[in-house]
């Protein structure tokens, strides 16, 4: 019998996270579409579960901003007691 077991994540001790995904927005100014790939460019010591400020940066007009976020991230187990092997 499949069972599952999840857990969220709260903030975690990763100097440099990467992951696979990727995060659009328009720049203010000259509403450039400018994009985060997290692949690249990492998340230092995120808080899943909290507030995450993202930063961005438009080459186009020179312009920073930064955008809040609210970040969650689960790990989740499933897995079939029946297929435990013995070592
Ligand atoms: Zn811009």
């Amino acid at each position: 019998m499949k069972e599952k077991k999840t857990f969220e994540l709260g903030d975690i001790e990763v100097k440099r996270f990467y992951f696979d995904g990727e995060l659009s927005v328009d720049c203010p100014s000259c509403k450039k579409k400018l994009t985060r790939d997290f692949s690249q460019d990492y998340l230092s010591y995120p808080s899943f579960g909290g507030g995450e400020m993202l930063y961005f940066y438009c080459d186009e007009c020179d312009c920073e901003f930064e955008l809040p976020t609210t970040m969650k991230a689960k790990v989740e187990f499933e897995f079939d007691k029946d297929d435990i092997k013995k070592l």
